[in-house]
C-alpha cells in the first residue's frame, strides 16, 4: 500500500502537531459552551477522533453521513442525509469537522441545512482546503492546512476506498489510477 504514494504531503508528526494546535484553538473558544462536534463521515473519522481528544473541554460528538448530487440531477436539494445527528440540535453550539473542502457545495448545503435547525452557532473545521477548486464561498473557523488541487489520500481519506488507513496524506503515483494494480 505505501508502495503506491508518490510523494508524502504531511507526516504524522505534521499532522500530529496541527491537530492539537486546532484543538487548543477550540478549548479556549468552546469552554463552558458545551460543543456538539458533528463528523462528516467517512473521510474525517481518523481527524475526528485525534482532534476530539486534543479538546480539553467537555463536548458532545455525532456523526452524520451526506451524499451529495452535482448541478442540474433531478433531486431538490443539493445534498442528501443518509444518515442523520441522533439528537435535536436547536440552541446548540456546533461544530462540523470535515476532512477536506474542495468545491465547497457539500458544506454550503449541509450549514444551510443545520442552521434551519435553529443551532446557536456554527462553525467549521477542516483538515484540509483546496482554495483553487472553491464553486461555493464556504466559511472556514478552523483550517489544518491549504493544499494545491492535487488528489491526495491516507488519514481518512481514500481512493476507491482504499488508503484511509495510512497514517499520513500523500498523492498517489499515476499507475494507481491506471486500472487494475498491485
Ligand atoms: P465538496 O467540497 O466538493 O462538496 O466535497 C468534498 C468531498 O470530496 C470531501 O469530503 C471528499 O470526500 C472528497 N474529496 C475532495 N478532494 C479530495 C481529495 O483530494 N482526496 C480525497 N480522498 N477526497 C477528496
Ligand atoms: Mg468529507
Ligand atoms: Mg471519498
Amino acid at each position: 500500500m505505501r508502495d503506491d504514494i508518490k510523494e508524502v504531503y504531511f507526516t504524522e508528526e505534521q499532522l500530529r502537531d496541527k491537530v492539537r494546535e486546532l484543538g487548543a484553538r477550540i478549548t479556549e473558544d468552546y469552554r463552558g459552551k458545551n460543543p456538539l462536534i458533528v463528523s462528516v463521515l467517512k473521510g474525517s473519522y481518523i481527524f475526528m477522533a485525534d482532534l476530539t481528544r486534543a479538546i480539553d473541554t467537555p463536548c458532545n460528538v455525532d456523526f452524520m453521513v451526506v451524499s451529495s448530487y452535482g448541478n442540474g440531477t433531478k433531486t431538490s436539494g443539493e445534498v442528501q442525509i443518509i444518515k442523520d445527528i441522533a439528537q435535536p440540535i436547536d440552541g446548540r453550539d456546533l461544530l462540523i469537522v470535515e476532512d477536506i473542502l474542495d468545491s465547497g457545495v457539500t458544506l454550503h448545503y449541509l450549514m444551510q441545512i443545520l442552521a434551519a435547525r435553529g443551532a446557536n452557532s456554527i462553525r467549521l473545521c477542516t483538515l484540509l482546503s483546496k482554495p483553487e477548486r472553491r464553486k461555493i464561498d464556504v466559511n472556514v473557523d478552523y483550517l489544518g492546512f491549504e493544499i494545491p488541487d492535487e488528489f491526495v489520500v491516507g488519514y481518512g481519506l481514500d481512493y476507491a476506498e482504499k488508503y484511509r488507513n495510512l497514517p499520513y496524506i500523500g498523492i498517489l503515483k499515476p499507475h494507481v489510477y491506471g486500472g487494475e494494480g498491485e
